[in-house]
């Protein structure tokens, strides 16, 4: 069933166990949780303001974030939720609330992460060949703890657990082993390219990115087994298998389809926004919206690049992504770097669209959703899907 829904993310904390180097929360910087009492006042406040400056919403994909979600003691994570569920649930039809871990953990942890978040909405993140994703500077060791960690969640719940690979110039070379490894374990994989938040990255050009996604692109269709965003979701946009609206980071609608709160109470239109300071929205714990920048960011619907307007991915692209657009320009409107990337990858999909075909690519696509199905009960699945790093 489709609601006409939003994105709803809630950084509890910013503290986490890991310390892996492009990290783009301060995860690094001491962080007490947010009070659930300053988490009930905050999402009443921030939703009262949302929700009357978009069209009609029945349904809110929630997903608790940090920092890491794991070094929450569990009583605390248990009212956090059922807070979200209770205030938001309020506002809106159907509530589902995920969460985004690295799983590094004990079993009793797993166990109770999984007793309170929606089942099937546990989704990690992993690196198989850099040394990027760290705990205590140890890459091994980050790679043998998250693996437990997802393997056993695997082993309670039955799933495959859905995992956010994040891709910088030292790692975009193996972006097709990366997939090769997805597809030999039938893992979901979102794969991301890197920003800076709060730390440094080793920046990854667009030409790379747009080389090295294509010949992901070439190999994956028409005889990929296993999810991969978000070229899926850009797939079945161009073979017309759902709207144009894609969701992030395909989005010009992100202002009143996304909304992020921050432990210290401030109000962003999503996490990465928030991660590099852009658009703040007001502070939900003092009582503060600014409406004059909603405005700002909501015009970038209308306000967009000449380019842009007239390029032939404009429909599933959309301009790009807000969050690069300000980081590298200044400006919320503006087309971003990455824009040199996605020209070759819509490229790439709409020749292998035309190479196989469009039945045989709407087969096929078909066919990844029901061994998707298989594999996660989708009973629960969000209309509107989140990348996050
Ligand atoms: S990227 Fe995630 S797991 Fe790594 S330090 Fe940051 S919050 Fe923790
Ligand atoms: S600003 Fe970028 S990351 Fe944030 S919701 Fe919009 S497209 Fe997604
Ligand atoms: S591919 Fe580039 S020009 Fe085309 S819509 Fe996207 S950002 Fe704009």
């Amino acid at each position: 069933m489709k609601y006409p829904g939003f994105n709803l993310h809630i950084r509890l904390t910013t503290a986490c166990n890991a310390d892996c180097s492009y990290c783009s929360c301060e995860s690094d910087v001491p962080s007490d949780r947010m009070l659930i009492d300053d988490l009930q006042k905050s999402l009443t406040f921030a939703l009262d303001k949302f929700l009357p400056r978009t069209s009609e919403k029945t349904y809110c994909g929630a997903e608790v974030i940090g920092g890491e979600v794991m070094v929450l003691p569990t009583e605390y994570l248990k009212q956090a939720v059922e807070a979200i569920r209770e205030v938001v649930g309020s506002k809106v039809e159907r509530v589902d609330v995920g969460c985004q871990s690295n799983l590094i953990g004990s079993k009793k942890k797993i166990d109770a992460l999984r007793g309170i978040i929606d089942e099937h909405s546990i989704g990690t993140s992993k690196d198989s060949f850099t040394n990027k994703r760290t705990v205590n500077g140890d890459a091994d060791k980050y790679r043998e703890l998250a693996t437990k960690g997802a393997n056993y969640l695997s082993e309670i719940s039955g799933d495959t657990i859905g995992t956010v690979i994040v891709f910088d110039k030292d790692n975009i070379d193996k972006v097709v082993d990366e997939y090769r490894i997805a597809e030999k374990a039938q893992t979901r994989i979102t794969i991301r390219p890197v920003f800076a938040g709060k730390h440094s990255i080793d920046y990854l050009e667009p030409k790379l990115l747009g080389k090295y996604w294509k010949e992901l692109i070439d190999e994956w269709f028409v005889d990929g087994r296993t999810a991969v965003e978000p070229l899926m979701r850009m797939t079945k946009s161009m073979l017309g298998m759902r709207t144009a609206e894609v969701g992030c980071p395909y989005w010009r609608s992100c202002s009143a389809n996304s909304l992020n709160i921050e432990p210290n109470g401030d109000i962003y239109t999503c996490q990465e926004m928030a991660d590099v300071g852009a658009g703040k929205l007001g502070n939900a714990i003092s009582g503060e919206w600014d409406d004059e920048m909603y405005l700002t960011l909501s015009k970038r619907q209308t306000n967009i690049d000449q380019e842009c307007q007239q390029c032939q991915w404009y429909k599933y692209c959309q301009g790009g992504c807000m969050m690069e657009s300000f980081t590298e320009t200044g400006s919320f409107y503006s087309r971003p770097n990455n824009c040199m990337a996605w020209k070759v990858i819509f490229k790439s999909i709409d020749d292998n669209i035309k190479k196989y075909g469009e039945k045989v690519s709407i087969n096929w696509i078909d066919k990844i959703e029901k061994l998707e199905d298989l594999r996660v009960d989708h009973s629960k699945s969000k209309f509107i899907e989140v990348v996050t790093q």
